[in-house]
């Protein structure tokens, strides 16, 4: 247990400007925090000369729902970066809530972005699994949102249709049992099945069960490409209706077409609401590449009713190529709008295809001398969907204005359906920010990058004792040389730990010394929404 920081800079987290002082830690908390230099000396003492000290990064929208219970080597990467906090159940996508009827359709489904769920998961409800993680020895702190898709997946399966009246009921006490139980809040992820199905006012009733928690709504919208400012309208709308608190997720706008006009478009939604007195932020990965689940590329009038095999058979290769050339109203169409060779192949589960990985579909159907359609469904259904993909979808220029955003908290959205090639984002998406944005384009100060990473998000989504350094917070901190953290992923070579982090305390406990974990370094725990 550490007693005490010295000379470090401080950079408190709230935005303000670094000082030269020192804190002391007592019983996992920081007890004191002090200005100026000092000599003292000690085992429980570090001497942060040199160094920046801020709080440990939060990264509130990862996907490591069935990582952080059954991967052993969980924590590794996210402490290279040094996050010290992660919370899962993004984008309505979900293990649980699950009901044995669904449970299977819904774990296949999930599964390129959150890995598979292994034959003997014991567990249907969010609140039972959080009272299984909370027995483990977590490597970091971890917290969960309740997913409105595995709400709405665990009542009716994925039916094309809106609830029945008893679904409704079914799907909002699932949210109700997890907000009970600790929830920070509730994620829609309105682009997939089966929640872009559901009625107006199905979705209200999730969004109100979560708002009488006083829980915050997440949300990956509808639509990101054409449709992202009616998009950001419908769910503005839905959390007004609803009497919530909105953060859009991820927030961006895809197709080349889109960059820099409709962005600016969703923004002004965003200001407005938030003129007007409603409650609404976003978040933001500093990338301007995506990655989701290759079945979200295939316009669901091809797919509707049919298994995914049937994406491989002359019949589904000539509906594709009919279908994935022009624009569909109210749906993303990605390659119509990017390309495919904006499109990369990141995750597959059959070892054959394993040499796709890293390689974009034109170029891939090229090496196969076939159409990309016929490539692309073949690999599409004997994979049986379970494929990962990489979308540079985004411009540079939108990124930065985003970050910008006074109420935006960067995130990674890391996704954990395996694979040779995931996003870079998994491993380098917090040191990224300050190499880059920071140091080289000089885009924000440190104070303010800092900020996104750590009080910001923690006060979004009601983290209320973490994210600053003063007295009474969690003692989750980092140390580093600001010129020395980095990122080493990239979107070829992504599996490449971060580097250049001194010291990552969590709960006073050294957790990492230079960007590795402790080996004794599971001072994590599971966070419950304070009642
Ligand atoms: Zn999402």
């Amino acid at each position: 247990m550490i007693h005490k920081i010295i000379n470090a800079m401080i950079v408190d987290g709230t935005g303000d400007k670094p000082f030269l002082g020192g804190l002391e830690i007592k019983e996992g908390k920081i007890s004191r925090v002090f200005r100026g230099p000092s000599r003292d000396t000690g085992e429980d003492v570090i001497d942060a000369k040199g160094m920046v000290l801020c709080p440990g990064f939060i990264d509130i929208h990862r996907h490591h729902d069935l990582a952080a219970y059954y991967d052993p080597s969980f924590g590794e990467i996210e402490i290279a970066q040094g996050i010290t906090t992660a919370v899962a159940g993004n984008c309505g996508l979900a293990p649980f809530p699950n009901s044995d009827r669904t449970k299977q359709a819904q774990f296949d489904y999930i599964e390129p972005c959150l890995g598979p769920v292994p034959d003997e998961h014991p567990v249907h409800l969010l609140s039972e699994y959080m009272d299984l993680l909370e027995k483990k020895a977590l490597p970091i702190n971890i917290a969960f949102l309740v997913g409105a898709g595995a709400c709405a997946t665990a009542a009716m399966g994925y039916e094309a249709r809106p609830f029945t009246q008893e679904e409704r009921q079914q799907a909002v006490s699932y949210v109700c049992d997890a907000m009970d139980h600790g929830a920070l809040g509730m994620s829609f992820g309105i682009m997939y099945l089966p929640e872009c199905y559901l009625a107006h006012e199905d979705l209200v009733a999730l969004a109100s069960a979560c708002a009488r928690y006083g829980g915050v709504i997440t949300c990956h919208i509808r639509g990101e490409g054409d449709s992202v400012v009616d998009s950001v309208s419908e769910i503005i709308g839905i959390c007004k209706e609803a009497g919530a608190s909105l953060n859009i997720s991820h927030f961006k706008a895809t197709g080349l077409r889109n960059w820099g006009i409709l962005i600016e478009q969703a923004i002004e939604k965003i200001d407005k609401a938030r003129e007007e007195g409603q409650n609404v932020t976003c978040d933001v990965y500093p990338y301007a590449g995506g990655a989701t689940t290759a079945m979200t590329i295939v316009p669901p009038s091809v797919i509707e009713g049919e298994p995914v095999s049937f994406l491989g058979t002359p019949e589904g290769i000539k509906k594709l190529k009919e279908e994935i050339y022009l624009p569909q109203p109210g749906w993303d169409n990605m390659v119509e709008s990017i390309g495919w060779e904006r499109i990369m192949i990141g995750s597959v589960t059959k070892e054959k295809n394993r040499k796709y990985a890293g390689k974009n579909i034109a170029e891939c159907a090229a090496e196969e001398h076939m159409d990309p359609c016929e490539w692309f469904g073949k690999l599409a259904a004997e994979e049986e969907g379970k494929v990962g993909i990489i979308l540079f979808s985004v411009s540079e220029k939108d990124v930065e204005r985003i970050i910008k955003l006074p109420y935006t908290a960067i995130i990674s959205d890391s996704l954990y359906g395996g694979g040779d090639n995931p996003h870079p984002r998994l491993y380098g998406a917090f040191p990224k920010m300050i190499r880059e944005y920071v140091q080289e384009k000089r885009l924000l100060s440190l104070e303010e990058a800092i900020c996104k990473m750590t009080s910001l998000p923690a006060k979004r989504i009601g983290l209320s004792d973490r994210g600053v350094i003063d007295v009474g917070y969690a003692a989750d901190i980092n140390i580093f040389d600001p010129e020395k953290i980095r990122d080493k992923a990239t979107f070829t070579d992504s599996r490449q730990l971060s580097e250049g982090i001194a010291y990552t305390l969590i709960g006073g406990q050294i957790a990492a010394k230079d960007s590795r974990l402790a080996l004794s370094g599971r001072y994590g725990q599971l966070l419950r929404k304070k009642k």
